[in-house]
């Protein structure tokens, strides 16, 4: 196969690798307390291997040089992909296009400038100089002068990602410099993450000045601590992704001094201090479910957890064979509603089988749909008209039986609910560096709203 596929599935990981720079940097000792600590991989883990795979094979089909024979092959493996994958469908297929296309743009951007830029996929960027034994993978390193990129992808959606200040984004540049800068002259490092799930594309610049300064006074003493051993332990957001966090002593010792909070008279706490006890709560909730997590992990394992015992949990019953209750069912001549349900899917879930880009078309204009004129508009229509829609063709949409026009068209000159609706989420407390614009008060931007409570 024309492809790095083995190396998604198995790329190698080093003590200090770039995705876990983050951890070993702010708490040095972690690498060396965590090395021989169980790589599990989750299902979502797989699902993004899979998504860097399919990338790959675009990518080497659309903007490398290959001949008609190495044209096929990817042809062949793209098609085998497709119907082999366990993970493939219109969700991962749209999104692995919508990162293409944002690769596509940046390699003419870089060609552009500089005639000779090159683009490497999937290339070990080594930055050994600062950190032992240190390298990563980089999904897309665009190497032309004045500016080198690299462009990542993240397939997940559950936690956003953002290239802005990232570790292991800026680690990948140092690698990539290190292994360019005598060929071309690289005054500055594009850092872009890609994660089409959530819609999303971030880009960092830093001058290579700072990035070595960062590197010189940041990353190497860190690197240098972690690969002894050496360093204090320290608790923090990187925790979330150690290996030890569910039973960390630093941070149960971290976490157990938050909880010391102490109380002083009056009896009831000011807002001040509600504000500063959210986040000891938000912190101390998570580690809760980590500690709670390891210990399940160990009981089931066949340790004893003092004060503490397995039993079986809750269970459903659940129907064995459901064609043979149908048929009794039928028998008994019961009305069939009482036993069978069908629903539409909810729109994740459509958007997972059948794609984003589809769902949102078929959902936005439908016949019998009603729109109204945003303007005195293509000589037919006034400011407020209401308009049925008469059909919808693919692009073509028919209004009153007077006007065929396509999409584009009709959204530019009209408003009209289509059948996918966002409501106003529910007011939630966030810390206040949330990027969400912060709403004036329930009584004044939800007036009129009910709310289950
Ligand atoms: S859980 Fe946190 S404090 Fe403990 S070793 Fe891991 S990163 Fe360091």
């Amino acid at each position: 196969m024309t492809t790095t596929q083995p190396a998604h599935a198995e790329r190698a990981h080093a003590l200090l690798g770039a995705s876990s720079a983050p951890r070993w940097i702010n708490c040095p000792p972690s690498a060396r307390l965590t090395e021989h600590h169980e790589e599990s991989r989750s299902e979502y883990a797989e699902e993004g291997t899979a998504a860097h795979e399919l990338s790959e094979l675009y990518l080497r089909q659309r903007i490398t040089l290959c001949d008609s024979e190495a044209r096929a092959d990817l042809n062949a493996s793209i098609k085998a992909f497709q119907l082999g994958n366990r993970f493939y469908g219109p969700e991962m297929e749209n999104a692995v296009q919508e990162y293409v296309a944002v690769v596509e743009e940046r390699f003419l951007e870089a060609k552009a400038r500089s005639a000779d830029a090159i683009v490497q996929l999937e290339e070990r960027l080594d930055y050994s100089e600062w950190v032992p034994e240190g390298f990563g993978t980089g999904d897309v390193v665009i190497i032309a002068d004045g500016v080198l990129e690299i462009i990542d992808l993240k397939y997940g959606k559950g936690v956003p990602v953002s290239a802005v200040g990232n570790y292991q984004m800026k680690l990948y540049g140092l690698g990539a410099w290190s292994a360019f800068n005598w060929l071309y002259d690289i005054r500055e490092i594009r850092m872009t993450i890609v994660q089409p799930r959530l819609d999303s594309v971030s880009t960092d610049v830093i001058g290579i000045d700072e990035l070595l300064a960062w590197a010189d006074t940041v990353v190497k003493p860190a690197a240098e601590e972690a690969w002894a051993g050496k360093g204090t332990y320290k608790a923090g957001e990187h925790c979330r992704w150690c290996k030890a966090k569910g039973n960390c002593r630093a941070r149960a010792d971290a976490n157990m001094e938050a909880l010391a909070y102490e109380f002083k008279e009056p009896a009831l706490l000011d807002l001040e201090e509600i504000g500063s006890i959210l986040f000891v709560a938000e912190q101390l909730s998570a580690w809760a479910k980590d500690v709670a997590e390891f210990a399940h992990d160990q009981a089931v394992k066949g340790q004893k957890i003092p004060q503490w015992k397995l039993v079986e949990g809750r269970s459903n019953r659940k129907i064995t064979n459901k064609e043979v209750a149908v048929a009794r069912f039928e028998s008994a001549e019961i009305e069939p509603e009482k036993y069978l349900k069908t629903e539409l899917c909810g729109i994740g879930d459509l958007e997972k089988k059948i794609g984003k880009k589809e769902v949102a078309e078929l959902l936005e204009f439908y016949e019998g749909q009603t729109l109204v004129a945003k303007d005195d508009c293509l000589n037919n229509f006034t400011k407020g008209q209401e308009v049925e829609v008469c059909e919808v063709m693919g692009d073509q949409i028919v209004l009153d039986g007077v006007a065929r026009l396509d999409r584009k068209t009709v959204r530019a000159n009209f408003e009209g609910v289509g059948l996918i609706q966002k409501p106003p989420g529910k007011p939630v407390l966030v810390p206040e560096t949330d990027k969400r614009p912060e709403l004036n008060s329930v009584e004044g931007d939800f007036a009129g709203e009910e709310f289950d409570v």
